[in-house]
């Protein structure tokens, strides 16, 4: 029987998180759910005095928001300290850990001696037990970190699934601190490194797909999952996201919150596909649902450079998929952001999508063009001057008469229509660009008959008459 796959999100609530992080969360999520398997939500909330609940929040409302459903957790590490410090306990009694009280500022003259010998900084050893060596009496009033005992000999050799064969010599690596200072015989708050191995050993995660910047943590946390008799799972290091001045995407360099794109209007099925070519490729498809990110998504094709972002194609991506979703999804959308603005959405608001959504590129952009339909417009003094003149007046009341007068859909309004010009001598754009700008508030619209059909008579009726 094959093991089922289960793989993490594991973010550091320590800042807003950005759509570079959140194609860290995307990533397992499709794998797990492209193989039956499990994703698991893990926050990394150790660091108490970055983490803050308003990130953790922001977290949960962006993956919420994109339909990237936990089937495990969130769990929390600060809710996990004493499975740490038990592992770590055990690890003392097995000997695969050992107390060390070289002080911080011994470790800086060693740092110092080591760089102007032009060596790598490096612990070197001196409180680790090896038989028949002694070690240095234990200092007065120093309490003791805890070291993990890595190998010596040998390599960490794993086959990255981005970066392909990476091979780290033992002797490249020093003993990492695992538990931080505590007088002796208590265990110090265990170290990030440390948590995350006890963490996808008990969670289980066959799987660890996340950012490049944690590759060096790599060869340190297979060591350690194997010295607890584990075998390490698979990882996939991706590539940075870069933001648009090609630096690496940080809310220092003014990365927006997730959230931000759900409010501006994106759609979470286009965040997902734009997200989704941000470092994997299937084929030159650029545009496809969901359903089928998933069924294609595999850790053979993804990219091994960084990716940019570039919001311009966000928006082309989000465009296209405004095209391709029905009415009906659609509305609910355009409704909550006619809500923000104190409007009430109606029954009509489904056909009001279809007729603009081509010329769209968000909700938002939907919303502007739905809006004369809830509340008068302000048309632009230079459009009344420019399009409303005296020569043109008559033929506007005339239209307003007969509007009163006809069924209410869009063959008879256009009759309507069609039977001023004829009555004025008049062009199409001559009357229908007016008609708009009092009614839409601008002169740019779709077809005229199509436009006011799904107004309210009595809308167009007072719009036409404040001529
Ligand atoms: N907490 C880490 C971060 O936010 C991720 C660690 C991991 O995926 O192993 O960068």
């Amino acid at each position: 029987m094959s093991t089922r796959i289960r793989t993490r999100f594991a973010p550091s609530p320590t800042g807003f998180i950005h759509l570079g992080n959140i194609r860290s969360a995307l990533y397992p999520w499709a794998f797990a759910r492209a193989n039956g398997g499990d994703f698991i939500l893990r926050i990394e909330d150790t660091d108490q005095e970055r983490s803050t609940q308003a990130a953790v929040d922001v977290i949960l409302e962006a993956m919420a928001w994109l339909g990237l459903t936990p089937d495990e957790g969130p769990y929390y590490q600060m809710q996990r300290m004493a499975r740490y410090k038990q592992v770590i306990g055990e690890m003392l009694q097995a000997g695969l850990a050992y107390h060390c009280y070289m002080t911080p500022a011994e470790l800086e003259a060693l740092r110092e001696r080591q760089m102007a010998a032009k060596l790598k900084p490096r612990y070197d050893g001196t409180w680790r037990p090896e038989p028949g060596k002694t070690l240095p009496p234990i200092p007065e009033g120093v309490q003791p970190v805890i070291r993990f005992r890595n190998p010596t000999h040998g390599s960490v050799v794993w086959d990255d699934k981005v970066k392909g064969r990476v091979e780290i010599r033992n002797d490249e690596l020093d003993d990492l601190v695992i538990a931080r200072q505590a007088p002796l015989g208590d265990i110090g708050t265990p170290t990030y490194n440390f948590c995350v191995v006890v963490d996808d050993i008990d969670m289980r995660i066959t799987h660890v797909i996340r950012g490049d910047d944690h590759v060096n943590n790599t060869p340190r946390q297979i060591n350690i999952i194997r010295a607890l008799g584990h075998e390490p799972p698979v990882y996939a290091h991706l590539p940075t996201v870069l933001n648009e001045q090609g630096e690496k995407m940080s809310k220092r360099h003014g990365a927006k919150p997730v959230t931000w794109y759900r409010d501006a209007g994106f759609l979470p099925d286009a965040m997902i596909n734009y997200l989704a070519r941000l470092g994997w490729s299937h084929g030159d498809d650029e545009i496809f649902t969901r359903e089928q990110f998933l069924q294609w998504f595999d850790l053979d094709h993804l990219g091994r450079s960084a990716a940019q972002f570039d919001e311009a194609k966000l928006r082309w991506v989000n465009a296209q998929h405004l095209k391709m979703t029905p009415d009906e999804r659609l509305a609910p959308l355009v409704a909550e952001q006619l809500a923000r603005r104190g409007l009430q959405a109606d029954a009509r608001l489904p056909a009001i999508c279809g007729l603009f959504k081509e010329r769209c590129d968000t909700t938002v952009a939907l919303a502007d063009w739905a809006q004369p339909y809830y509340a008068a417009p302000t048309p632009r003094a230079e459009d009344l001057s420019h399009y409303v003149t005296d020569a043109v007046r008559p033929a506007l009341r005339e239209l307003a008469a007969r509007l009163g007068d006809v069924p209410w859909h869009a063959a008879d309004i256009n009759a309507a229509v069609k039977a001023t010009l004829a009555a004025h001598g008049l062009k199409m754009p001559q009357l229908a660009m007016p008609v708009r700008v009092l009614v839409m508030g601008t002169p740019q619209t779709p077809s005229l008959d199509a436009v006011l059909a799904l107004h309210r008579r009595e809308d167009v009726l007072a719009r036409l008459a404040a001529v």
